[in-house]
């Protein structure tokens, strides 16, 4: 199998899975319990909590661990809105954020909250100028996706911290489930930041929501005691302990990982450029292991259906998008027929230059058939 969906989702490490399993096995208590055992995985969850928040530089207090991005990005923005809800009415984000965002403010668009959208440049960056245009006294939140999981522009979230520093009472919330474990992440200019376990080799249903001990949210999950505050329910411990360790491991090959990544993008991209009717969409400011791409004229389920023939998987926009089109490639490229024909091709310190190689060789092959019978 030739596995180039990374950004989907990512196997699990067997060093991840031996901490759940021996977390599962070893501490059986609620770490709220008050008897022995409990103590015992109250101390475990600790450390495991202690451990993402030295991590990230930040406080214990501060992390909040939910199912999932999808959820991190529901409680950051529905959190924010109806704890502040005097402060204002207006959420500023950007056409290239996952639909757990899009949705969500969607969903409070409808509800008589003003959603602006943030101009973006040619690469897809957040036009700063328009930012401070859009910032008046009645935004509560601004979210911005550090990494865009299609196309993989990296956002430069620390000037727009910067610039958000000038407005105290905005609340600055990126989502960091793209850039976590594939670059370095500074948290210092940013109050809410959520990630997955599953996009880095940690397990699938447990995320991570950072929540800066100076604002404050209302909690989404409403109950008994649990790891935080701000999200009820039983300390999900394995998850928790296995959560920490996937970070653990994803950052201490961090640096060698990145620069092993960058030369595969690059074969790859070199290789994609011979192909006759490949045209790259991702940018000099995307990050390397996303390479997203359009072939005008075929379609893109079809030519993810061929490649899979030959074993190989790749994706057509994101997993999780319902659009017949990517909004991503159509805000960069303002041309509907590449937004309807992208694949995206995610690649992992796991993936082999062999790899790209066969399915370069594969893809060309593909292309050529499918336009003889178009
Ligand atoms: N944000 C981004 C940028 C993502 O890529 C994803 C996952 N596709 C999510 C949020 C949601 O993560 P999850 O599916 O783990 O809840």
């Amino acid at each position: 199998m030739v596995y180039l969906d990374y950004a989907a989702t990512t196997p699990v490490d067997k060093r991840v899975l031996e901490s759940f399993d021996r977390t599962c096995l070893e501490y059986i208590a609620n770490p709220n319990s008050l008897h022995m055992e409990g103590v015992k995985a109250k101390k475990l969850m600790e450390a495991a909590v202690s451990q993402v928040a030295t991590l990230l530089n930040v406080k214990d207090s501060e992390v909040i661990f939910t199912s999932g991005a999808t959820e991190s990005n529901n409680l950051a923005i529905s959190g924010i809105i109806n704890k502040y809800k005097d402060r204002g009415k207006t959420i500023i984000t950007t056409k290239l954020e996952h639909s757990s965002i899009l949705e969500t403010v969607n969903y409070y668009e409808k509800n008589g909250y003003n959603i602006k959208y943030v101009k973006l440049d040619e690469y897809g960056l957040v036009d700063l100028n328009n930012l401070k245009e859009l910032l008046n006294d009645d935004v509560v939140l601004v979210s911005i996706c550090e990494v865009n999981s299609e196309i993989g522009i990296i956002e430069n979230i620390d000037e727009i911290g910067n610039l958000l520093k000038n407005y105290p009472r905005i609340i600055f919330h990126v989502d960091g489930t793209g850039a976590i474990g594939k670059k370095h992440v500074d948290l210092t200019n940013i109050d809410l930041y959520s990630f997955s376990a599953h996009k880095i080799y940690g397990l699938k249903g447990v995320g991570v929501l950072i929540k800066k001990d100076n604002i404050n949210i209302e909690p989404l999950i409403h109950g008994g005691k649990s790891q935080s505050n701000f999200r009820a329910g039983t300390p999900a411990l394995p998850l928790i302990v296995s959560t920490a360790r996937a970070l653990k491991l994803i950052l201490s090959d961090l640096d060698y990982n990145i620069s092993y990544v960058k030369e595969l993008s690059e074969r790859l991209k070199n290789g994609l450029k011979k192909i006759d009717g490949v045209t790259i969409n991702s940018n000099d400011y995307s990050i390397s292991n996303i390479v997203n791409f359009s072939v005008v004229g075929i379609k893109p389920e079809t030519l993810l259906h061929a490649l899979e023939e030959d074993v190989i998987y790749i994706s057509t926009k994101t997993a999780c998008s319902t659009d017949d089109y990517s909004i991503g490639v159509y805000e960069l490229t303002n041309d509907i027929e590449r937004a309807k024909s992208s694949l995206r091709i995610s690649l992992s310190h796991l993936t082999k230059e062999n790899e790209i190689d066969y399915f370069l060789e594969k893809l060309e092959e593909k292309i050529n058939r499918l336009k003889i019978m178009n």
